[in-house]
């Protein structure tokens, strides 16, 4: 999983775009397409107060879960579902650095997890989110509660102290039919990338990033922007992520309804499964092959691991 310092992360990749020769432009919110036909052609941004405009042969939008840009340039509607998340930054001299928490249950995050990930340095960043249209609860409430009880849960926040408070929206519709059109690609939240099993969107969309940089680097040279010639960028993007995607939306729909004595059951089946297992899981990473090779250690699971594996097949066949 992956838990960054994200302006740290942004100074490095405009640093590295500015050396490359690129121009950025911070403070600007950009307000509309500028269209050639059906083509995307640039944008519209606000910068100070004043319009102006950018012409551009491509449009990347990586403008996260609104998908403004993409709504608006007719590439895709947009998402209707999302997961809500609160989460507080301390330093906490006391808490545990060699270990990450996931708790589930309504007293915590009803419809949704919390989490406790420590991420050097004596900081750790502890949240709760929750899934909106599954549940209409507040995560900061909740994510109150939870700071309440860490002590109980074998928390040590003890002396600690809130450097950074975060709140924010992920797209849990799973990918939209397209990701492409005529002079733009959408990817990250924008594109419905986030993995929903623990809803972890980081990853995706920086492996997504590459892949378009790469295909809008080749468009660049080829002086082609139809959408025929970005395909590719969605093509491989489904051949390698969309079926694992999808597994993870539906264990996100399923998970969303669990009462406390389903989720009690479930966590008594994880901790039987290897720790490297485990991790993929949550990565939304289904090998077939690992999971048999498990399975095949632990006959007594055989009904259920069949009952889930057929309940999963008629839910792909019928999507
Ligand atoms: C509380 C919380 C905790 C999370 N924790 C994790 C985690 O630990 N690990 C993980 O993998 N994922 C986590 N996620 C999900 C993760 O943050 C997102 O999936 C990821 O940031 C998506 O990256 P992105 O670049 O696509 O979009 P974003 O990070 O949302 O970036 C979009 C950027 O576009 C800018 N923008 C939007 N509209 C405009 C506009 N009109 N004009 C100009 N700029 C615009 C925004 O200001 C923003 O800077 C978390 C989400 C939340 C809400």
């Amino acid at each position: 999983m992956c838990v960054l310092d994200v302006t740290g992360v942004y100074r490095h990749l405009a640093h590295r775009a500015e050396q490359a020769g690129a121009t950025i432009v911070t403070a600007a919110n950009v307000i509309a397409p500028i269209r050639d036909g059906k083509a995307v052609a640039g944008c519209v941004y606000r910068h100070n107060g004043v319009d102006c405009e950018i012409r551009s042969s491509l449009v990347i939008d990586a403008g996260g879960y609104k998908a403004a840009f993409s709504k608006a340039a007719g590439l895709h509607p947009g998402f209707e579902r999302f997961g809500v998340g609160a989460e507080q930054e301390f330093i906490a001299p006391r808490c545990r650095q060699d270990e990450a928490l996931l708790i589930v249950g309504s007293r915590y995050a009803p419809a949704g997890y919390g989490w406790v990930f420590p991420w050097g340095s004596s900081r750790v960043r502890v949240g709760v989110g929750i899934l909106h249209a599954d549940s209409t609860a507040n995560p900061r409430k909740h994510l109150a509660t939870f700071l309440k009880d860490a002590g109980d849960v074998g928390v040590d926040l003890r002396g600690a102290t809130v450097v950074e408070d975060h709140f924010g929206l992920i797209p849990s519709d799973g990918l939209p039919d397209r990701l492409v059109h005529d002079g733009i690609i959408a990817v990250g939240d924008a594109a419905g990338q986030p993995s929903l099993v623990v809803g972890e969107g980081i990853r995706l969309s920086i492996l997504a990033g590459q892949m378009a940089g790469s295909v809008a680097a080749e468009a660049v040279t080829k002086r082609s922007f139809k959408a025929s010639h970005l395909q590719s960028y969605e093509t491989e993007f489904r051949k390698r992520y969309a079926l694992e995607l999808r597994i993870g939306y539906m264990v996100n729909r399923r998970m969303a309804q669990w009462a406390d004595d389903e989720w009690d059951d479930k966590v008594r089946l994880a901790a039987e499964f290897p720790a490297s297992l485990m991790a993929e899981l949550l990565q939304s990473q289904f090998s077939v092959g690992r999971i048999l090779g498990f399975l095949a250690t632990r006959p007594l699971m055989w009904p259920r691991a069949i009952r889930y594996a057929v309940k999963g097949a008629l839910q792909l066949l019928g999507a």
